[in-house]
Order: C-alpha cells, then structure tokens, then sequence
C-alpha cells in the first residue's frame, strides 16, 4: 500500500543524516529460508509471468474498491488529494509493486525496495493492517487466477499457487520490516535528541549557580534536586525546603507561610538569610512555582534559591545612603518620615495611641561650628547624637533633620505628652554637661518643639511642622520645650515661611524706612521721629516688622539689620531741617541687638560716617528687654548716655519693670504702650493707667509719649492728664523719607 499523506512527522534533516551512515542490513536470505522459496519456485513464476500479468485490470478494480469503501482509508486518499497530490498514480503505484511480486523477483534490490516501501507506510501514517487487507485482496485474486487460467498446467497449479503464497508472504514481511525498523529509528532519534537535551539540561544544572528542586506535594518528596542543591543541602535532602535548618528560627514563620502561599497556588518569593560552614551567612531569594492539574490542586512545587548577598548588600547601601544621615550615621528627614508615617498608621489602628513628635534644636551649634571648624561641628553633632540616643527606647527613632536640628519620633505611647516630656528633660539633661573637644569644655543648651498625634494633627508633615514652630516659639520664649498650640504657632509658622526669604533681603536692598513724628502736646512743635522698618517682600509686598523682626532674631540676623536702620535713619534724618535744626531720629533696638556686644561702637561708627551728633539719636528699648539682663542693661545704658544718645522704654506698662532699678538708669523718655489709649476715653481704668504712668516718667525725670494716637480727643485727654509728646495717625502715619520731607514742608506752613 503506497503512502497516500503526511501524518507523521518528517525526521529533522540532523536524524535523516545520522542515518544515512548506517546502511540497511540486506533482507532476503533468511526469508527465502524460511519461507522455503527455492529455486523452483522462482522458475515456475518465471514460467507463468505472461499469464499471471493478463489478470492485472480485474485485480486494479478490486483495489480500488477496497481503499473507498474502507471510511479510514478513503479519508486519508481525499486528504492526500487536497494537499495536491494524484490518487490515480498512488493506486497504480501500488498496482505495479504488487504485480510485480508475480514476476518472482527475489533478489536483494526488489527486498530492499518493499523494505522502503514499508518505511513510507510508517513515515506517511499507513497503517500496517490496512495493506494486510490490500495483501488478502492480493492473495484471493492470485489463487482465482490459478486455479481458472487455462494456460496454467494442471499439475503445475498447486506448486504455483504456493510459490505466489511464499513470494506474497515474503514481501508482507519485508515491508513490516521496514515498517518497524522506521518507527524503531525514529524513537531512537528521539530518544537520541532527548538524551542530548538532558546532557545539555545536567550542564546547564551543575553550572549555574541557582540551586533547584522540585517538590511532589502527595508525597511530600523531594522528586527532583540540581546538582548544586544537594551540593548545598547534603545528600540527603529533607523536603519541602531541603536547607530549612540552616534558616535562623526568626525567619523561619515566613518561609512556612510562603509554603503554605504556593500550596495554596500562588508563586511566591521571598528573601531570607541562610547559614553555610563555609560561607557564612549569605542572602538567598528562594522562589516557589506551583504546577497544578485542571482542577487547580497542586501536584509539584518547582522551587529555585539563588544567592542575592551581592544585591542585597548593594541594595542596603543604596538604602543607606538615601536614609541615613553622613555624619552622625542616624536617620535622615527622608527616612525620619517614613518611620513617622508608619508610627501614625500603626497608631490609628490602636485606639487610644499616640505618637510624639519632637523637635530639637541645638542653640549654640552655629557659633562652635562657625568659630572652631566644620571638623568640630560635625563632632559635636555625633556626640550630641550619641548623647540622645542613649535617652531613646530602641523602638524609638532619632534623625538628624539637617543643620542642628534632630527629629524624635516616639512611637505607639499611651501617654504622650508625658513620655514626650519626660523625654525632652531627659535629652535636656544629657546634653547640659559640657562637650569636650580638643581639650576644650563645650557647653550647650537645646530646646525642643512637641507635637501629639492625634491632638495636634493627623499626618506626618502636619505634626512635624507643628513640632518645629512649637520649637521656634520655645526658642523666642526661651523655655526649654514646648508642646505646639494651635492658635500661637499658627502665625510662628508664617514667620518661618519668612526664613528663606531673609537671608539676602539686606543685599537686595528689601528694607525701607518709614518716619513717624513726634509732637510737643504743650506747643504742637515737632520734636523728633520714630524710623519704623519695613520689609518691601518680592511676592507680598510690604511687610510689618512684627512678621519678621522675630523670624531676623531668631536667625541672628537681626544685628545687621540694626546697623542698616542706624545708618539709614541718620542719613535722612540729618537733613530734615525745622527751623534749621535737624529733627531727632528714634530707632528700635531689639533684644539680641542691644546685648550684642558691638552695639555701642557700631553707634558711635554711625554716629561719625553721618557726622551726626549723638544728641541727635534716640535708641528704643522694650521693658523686657532692659530686664532680662539688668546689669549689662545698665552698664549699655550708662554707655549710650556717654555718648549722649537718649534712652526710651517703648511699649511701656506691658512688661515688669522694676521700678526701682529704672530710677537708677539713664533713661529719657517712657513710651505708654498704644493699648491703653485705646479704650482710655471710655474706661475709667485705662486713664488711671495712663495717668500714673505720666506721673511715675515725670518722677523719674523723663519725658512721657503717648504713642498710638489716633483721635483729637485722646490727644485732648492726654493734654490734660499732663502728657508731654504724642506719635500716632492722628499726627501722621509713618512715611518714607521723601513723603517725611513734604510732611515737613506742609507742617511747617
Ligand atoms: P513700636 O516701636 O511700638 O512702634 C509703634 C508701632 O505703632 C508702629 O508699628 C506704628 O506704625 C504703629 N502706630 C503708630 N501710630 C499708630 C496709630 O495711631 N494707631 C495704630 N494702630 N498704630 C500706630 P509698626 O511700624 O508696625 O512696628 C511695630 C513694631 O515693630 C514696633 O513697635 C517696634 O517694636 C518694631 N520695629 C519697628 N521698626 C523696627 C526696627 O527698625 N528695629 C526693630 N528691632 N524693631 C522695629
Ligand atoms: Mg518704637
Ligand atoms: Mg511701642
């Protein structure tokens, strides 16, 4: 039977060359053997081949009959047909072949030809009991033919009819021949190209680094392991996880989980430390893979551990480096939020916890760092650190916000504003004893904001900004922590927006100097006036002095500032005439300014660049500011008079004054603090104050302004009560220079 399709696959061209070396054995002998095909046998063939041949066409038809009627047959004929190839030529092929076995040719090159016959049947998926139904046809046709053709000696027929049984037989068995030793060949080539993958797969296996096994969950046994995984593991490997007991026990509950993840069908990966004698303690990413039947049960777990030390070292660094702080080695901003949002989120799933959030500021970081070196200051950074480390729970998280300033998270407290403030003494404590460097006693002080969560905000970035004005505003008030108030450090946080901007504001030349006079209430003459900064803001425009004036002392840049408004103020001042005298100017001086030790030279300097004479300055004080420090108050006091520049307590009967010691000073002039002249016409108590403020300044020789003067009939009423000067909108609002000078003019009229 011919090869009428394609059903199995052609041999790759690698196989069908790897046979062509060895040669088919020859088929015949042992055939002719046992079928016992003699000589004889070929001769009577030979004999009858005309006559035999005459019953061809009969013999086709029946044939062709057969392969239709036979459904499984036919389809592959049709089949055959559609991919282009002709049916006629398959049968006639087939026709041929099997007539010619009538001619007895038994010789080696018509056995190898059915050999190869079968081979194709085999190749193109005939099956073999398909041509033992072509071979019965075959043989019914040959015994007919024999027992009716008339040509045929009578005594010849049976030899004949059994010579044509043998050579029928014997091409049968050939072509099974070739049938077999085809399929034979190609399941050794496969078996061949199998066992090459599997060498390549065992290279591969014993030379990558991953260690590999393969679990079976029924049996809970390890079906598969690399090569590297008993290398690693031992010989005996123990499943699912064949190195579990070199995982240390706190990693342990992961990798059950994991296990119980990828039996439940899911992949899963995890990194964990495992232990080796030889190579110590080493990262791994152990990875499971499920394989599951249809039904979604898992059968096998393919499981593969590879060594990540590298990375995950590399990846450590790199974490490092973006949350760790260079020089104390403590947490950064970045990362001290990160613990800070955690802390919160952990926070709002307890009910009734509550995390601190502190602030600390170093005060005297600046000066050491500016006078002793950036060495020194980042020495006494790490002390520092270490100092409030040791005050810390482990659980807590120190960080090193930038500058001298650290941040303090303390998780999960039941009680927050007590641990925080215990906590703020602590830190306190730890950091007063003095720091040595370089043989010498450092001494510092620090102060710290505290905001509460959930009292004093819900995020992160609320509460640390709510610590950081809670610290400013310790820092202006000097206590030494603070817990954030809502409405006070709103606006301290606004004064911070300023701080920035500050910086340079002096360079580009921001400031200006407005003027507001000062009346004699007795003559209605002008008498001096007050130089009041303000602050002309690239985006806000002109700010007050009580935004930023805080926000430049707390920055200690209020110093220079000063020095800008003296020498401003005495520039223009010295050329406002009235009556061809110059009009005295007063300026503010603020707490830090007046203590700083240059004040006095730096006035004297102002005093001899505007070649003015000293007479003609006056400097304002607040009462706080004269009694927080009342001996070096009284000895700068004492210098200023020297220099014959006049002394004013501004904003009086606001602060506590010892009275006292203010009869001792060289002092001038009591400014009443604008707030009880507010109400003073309508409450009887407000003019008593006014009233023995006059009286009290009179007592001690001084001048008394009202300042803050906004309406002719408190002009009026400090006119009776003895007032000597007047400032206030009622007069004029502070002006700049050149608006000053034309009030000048028209005043003078
Ligand atoms: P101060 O020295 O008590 O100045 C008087 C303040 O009262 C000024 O406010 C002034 O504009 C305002 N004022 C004057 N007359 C009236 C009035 O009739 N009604 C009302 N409601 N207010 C009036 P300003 O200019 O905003 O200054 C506020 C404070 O800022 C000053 O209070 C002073 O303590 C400080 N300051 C101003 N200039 C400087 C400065 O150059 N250096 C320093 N260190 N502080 C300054
Ligand atoms: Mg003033
Ligand atoms: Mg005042």
């Amino acid at each position: 039977m011919p090869a009428p399709t394609n059903k199995r696959k052609q041999p790759k061209e690698r196989r069908a060359s790897a046979r062509k070396k060895t040669s088919h054995p020859v088929v015949g002998k042992e055939f002719n053997y046992v079928l016992q095909l003699t000589g004889e046998d070929t001769l009577l063939l030979k004999r009858y081949q005309d006559i035999l041949a005459q019953g061809a066409a009969g013999f086709a038809e029946k044939t062709y009959n057969y392969m239709f009627d036979n459904p499984d047959i036919a389809d592959v004929l049709y089949a055959y047909e559609r991919q282009g190839g002709n049916i006629g030529d398959l049968v006639r092929g087939q026709l041929e072949h099997q007539l010619n076995l009538l001619n007895g040719d038994i010789s080696e090159k018509a056995a190898a030809e059915s050999e190869r016959l079968g081979r194709t049947h085999y190749r193109w998926g005939v099956k073999p009991v398909w041509s033992l139904g072509a071979y019965r046809l075959y043989v019914d046709h040959i015994k007919q033919l024999v027992a009716s053709e008339s040509g045929i000696e009578d005594e010849d027929r049976d030899a004949l009819e059994s010579a044509l049984l043998k050579v029928v037989f014997r091409d049968l068995a050939i072509t099974s021949e070739g049938y077999w030793r085809a399929a034979v060949e190609q399941l050794t080539d496969q078996r061949d190209e199998l066992g090459h993958e599997q060498d390549l797969a065992g290279e591969l296996l014993s030379n990558i680094p991953q260690l590999l096994w393969t679990v079976d969950i029924e049996s809970n046994r390890i079906s598969y392991a690399s090569p590297g995984t008993q290398a690693f593991c031992g010989e005996t490997l123990e499943a699912p996880i064949p190195c579990f007991y070199r995982i240390p026990g706190s990693e342990r509950e992961r990798v059950l989980t994991a296990w119980q993840q990828v039996i439940d069908g899911s992949p899963v990966q995890l990194e964990l430390p495992v232990s080796h004698e030889d190579t110590g303690d080493r990262w791994y990413r152990l990875a499971f893979y499920p394989t599951a039947n249809r039904r979604g049960r898992v059968l096998r777990v393919h499981c593969l551990m590879e060594d990540v030390t590298e990375l995950h070292s590399d990846r450590e660094r790199l974490e490092q480096l973006s949350t760790q702080d260079e020089v104390t080695g403590l947490a950064n901003r970045t990362l001290w939020y990160d613990r800070l949002a955690s802390a919160l989120a952990v926070a709002r799933r307890n009910p009734g916890a509550s995390v601190a959030v502190m602030v600390l500021d170093i005060n005297q970081f600046k000066m050491y760092n500016d006078s002793l070196g950036n060495e020194a200051g980042d020495e006494l950074l790490r002390m520092i650190a270490g100092r409030v480390q040791k005050v810390l729970r482990d659980t807590d998280t120190l960080a090193r916000l930038g500058g001298d300033e650290f941040g303090i998270v303390l998780p999960m407290v039941q009680n927050a504003e007590k641990a925080a403030e215990r906590v703020a003494r602590e830190v306190m404590n730890a950091l007063s004893a003095p720091f040595s460097f370089k043989n010498r006693e450092l001494c510092l002080s620090s102060v710290i904001g505290i905001s509460v969560y959930p009292q004093h905000g819900e995020d992160a970035h609320t509460l640390a900004s709510h610590a950081d004005s809670a610290m400013y505003r310790a820092k202006w008030n000097s206590a030494p922590f603070l817990f954030f108030e809502t409405e006070v450090d709103a606006s301290a946080t606004e004064h911070l927006q300023f701080s920035g901007q500050l910086h340079g504001a002096l360079e580009r030349e921001e400031f200006e100097l407005h003027y507001q006079p000062k009346i004699d209430l007795a003559s209605g003459r002008l008498c001096g006036a007050e130089a009041l900064l303000r602050w002309q803001h690239p985006q806000q425009g002109l700010v007050l002095p009580k935004r930023f004036i805080p926000v430049a002392e707390q920055l200690g840049m209020i110093s220079p500032i000063t020095d800008w408004v003296l020498d401003t103020a005495l520039e223009h001042s010295k050329h406002w005439l009235v009556d061809g005298e110059a009009v005295a100017i007063s300026i503010n001086v603020s707490a830090r300014s007046f203590q700083s030790p240059g004040l006095i030279s730096r006035i004297r300097q102002s005093l001899d660049k505007a070649g003015v004479d000293g007479s003609h300055l006056e400097v304002e004080i607040t009462e706080d500011t004269l009694m927080s420090d009342l001996d070096l108050g009284a000895s700068i006091l004492e210098e200023l008079s020297t220099l014959g520049v006049s002394i004013a307590i501004d904003d009086f009967g606001t602060g506590y004054s010892s009275l006292s010691y203010l009869k001792r000073l060289p002092i001038n002039t009591l400014k009443i603090d604008q707030s009880f002249l507010e109400d003073m016409a309508n409450d009887p108590r407000d003019a008593a104050i006014v009233r023995s403020i006059i009286e009290l300044g009179h007592n001690l020789n001084c001048k008394v302004v009202a300042e803050g003067v906004e309406a002719q009939n408190v002009r009026e009423q400090l006119k009776q009560l003895g007032c000597d000067l007047i400032q206030g909108f009622y007069i004029s609002r502070p002006l700049p220079d050149a608006g000053f000078r034309e009030w000048l003019t028209r005043a003078a009229h």
